[in-house]
């Protein structure tokens, strides 16, 4: 276990992560001070707190001095392991690690742990209701829910720990080994903070770094990518698929997900899922996988599967208009999010994209523009190269705002179609963050003219205060 009593640590970004990072190295006896490229005037929510840790903060940027007299360096979920001081601190021999490693020394209890590109949250949020319903004491922690570093120290509030990783936490552990990992799918993503698509690939695929053989490992069969790393895999592996009827995992038949585990069978009807979109056949598959290898019963899965609602952004049904459903997306912020968005839908859409590039290869989306999109409407930063290299596709407009975007789409909608947000970009060009875009797009949507609506059924998904609340307002230590 790691020694902090004494040691000079500094904690890298201070959002809510960082201030609990911060608290748990008080308590250890660890000689604390932080750093932050956002200024102290953009940082109110945690100031307050932060002031009364009396901890020694640098704000509005990272001074390589401060990085490289400490003898231990903790990186909070977003920050960009490669800039310059932690580079030249790594340099110097000091030892950077992200909260999640720090976490984990302290974690006495099994870990489930959930990357891909697309898919974590909701993936990690089903495992997490999967264990509840089961009566099992889970906590939901990393990207969502609780930072990890609330679990440490944990005592026996838990008995298994569902957790989000990102592959910036990836990138900074040495010995986080989780009983069970699940890699859900990759593809190209982050290309402005990671310089090649193979460093992305590389820290995803550390998950599996120091699984063993009594360890296990769940894999999407279907995507070639995964699949190319497999044998460096020491974990026992079970696999999803679309495609392929696997014998050590599941797959979809069409209607139903077949589990097949030690020998047995087992059928999961989805007719009652409110689930929309063949990648959330996915998403289940690899939760239901997950939950009955971690001790869940067929009964409790059965349960939540019925019981669990569509998150909001994410493929979110708005509302109806004169025969045209409105679907806001807006967490889909790259190429194979959208990929499956639009697979999931046979009637023609009107595609709303477009925002902060992130410099990805847009090729894969070239076959489904060309079958599947009626219309393209195109906003923000990016549109300018979506339209050079997608444009010519499909019919293809360019609106000044989101709001004019859906206003456009309305005009030109016919009954039988599909409207639908899903940007294939980041949204910090025009937005705070997804969540401000999905509401910007839903209150658009919301606004437009009642006179033709057909129906307008209220659609429930779990709201992101909810799926921050994911641990039932049940502390964690
Ligand atoms: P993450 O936490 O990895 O960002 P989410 O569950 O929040 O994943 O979903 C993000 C976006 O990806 C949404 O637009 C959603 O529709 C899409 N998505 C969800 N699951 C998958 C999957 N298995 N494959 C591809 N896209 C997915």
């Amino acid at each position: 276990m790691i020694e902090l009593l004494n040691k000079k640590v500094l904690v890298v970004g201070l959002a809510r992560t960082g201030l609990a990072t911060v608290k748990f190295l008080k308590e250890k006896g660890a000689l604390v001070s932080t750093s932050e490229v956002r200024s102290e005037g953009e940082m109110k929510e945690v100031l307050q707190e932060l002031k009364e840790c009396c901890v020694s903060t640098e704000w509005g940027g990272h001074n390589v001095q401060t990085f490289v007299q400490q003898d231990l360096i903790i990186l909070s979920p977003g920050v960009d392991p490669t800039v310059e001081p932690i580079q030249k601190a790594l340099d110097d021999g000091v030892l950077v690690i992200s909260e999640m490693e720090l976490a984990y020394q302290f974690i006495r209890v099994p870990i489930i742990a959930i990357t891909g590109t697309n898919g974590k949250t909701t993936t990690t949020l089903l495992i997490g209701e999967m264990l509840k319903e089961e009566g099992k004491k889970a906590g939901v922690g990393g990207n969502v829910g609780e930072p990890l570093i609330l679990f440490a120290d944990g005592g026996d509030q838990w008995e298994i720990l569902v957790v989000e990783v990102s592959s910036f936490q990836l990138e900074g552990i040495n010995v986080f080994r989780p009983r069970c990992s699940v890699l859900l799918n990759i593809t190209e993503d982050h290309l402005d903070r990671y310089s090649k698509y193979e460093d992305y690939i590389e820290a995803k695929v550390r998950i599996f770094k120091n699984q063993e053989s009594e360890d296990m490992a769940i894999l999407n069969w279907d995507d070639p990518v995964v699949m190319k790393y497999e044998e460096r895999v020491k974990a026992k592996k079970f696999f999803f698929s679309l495609r392929e009827k696997v014998d050590e995992g599941c797959f979809f038949d069409g209607k139903e997900i077949i589990l097949r585990l030690f020998e047995m069978e087992e059928n999961y009807f989805l007719s009652q899922s409110s689930l929309k979109g063949i990648h959330n056949v996915e998403n289940m598959m690899a939760a239901i996988l997950a939950a009955r290898l971690n001790g869940c019963s067929k009964e409790a899965i059965e349960r939540t599967l019925i019981r669990f609602k569509g998150l909001e952004h994410r493929l979110e049904f708005v509302r109806e208009i004169g025969g045209v459903p409105y679907y806001n997306d807006s967490k889909g912020t790259n190429v194979g999010s959208v990929v499956k968005s639009l697979q999931s839908f046979q009637e023609p859409v009107i595609l709303i994209a477009g925002g902060k590039d992130k410099n990805t290869d847009l090729r894969p989306l070239k076959e489904l523009i060309q079958t599947r999109v009626k219309r393209m409407i195109l906003i923000g930063e990016a549109k300018e190269r979506m339209s050079k290299e997608l444009g010519a596709l499909t019919d293809t407009m360019i609106a000044g705002t989101l709001d004019e975007a859906v206003r456009l789409a309305h005009r030109t909608a016919k009954s039988g179609e599909v409207v639908l947000l899903s940007p294939a970009c980041s949204s910090f060009d025009m937005f705070k963050d997804y969540k401000e875009r999905g509401k910007v797009f839903k209150e658009a949507v919301l606004k437009l003219s009642t006179k033709s609506e057909a129906r307008n059924p209220k659609f429930e998904t779990i709201s992101n205060d909810q799926i921050s609340n994911v641990n039932n307002g049940k502390k964690v230590s």
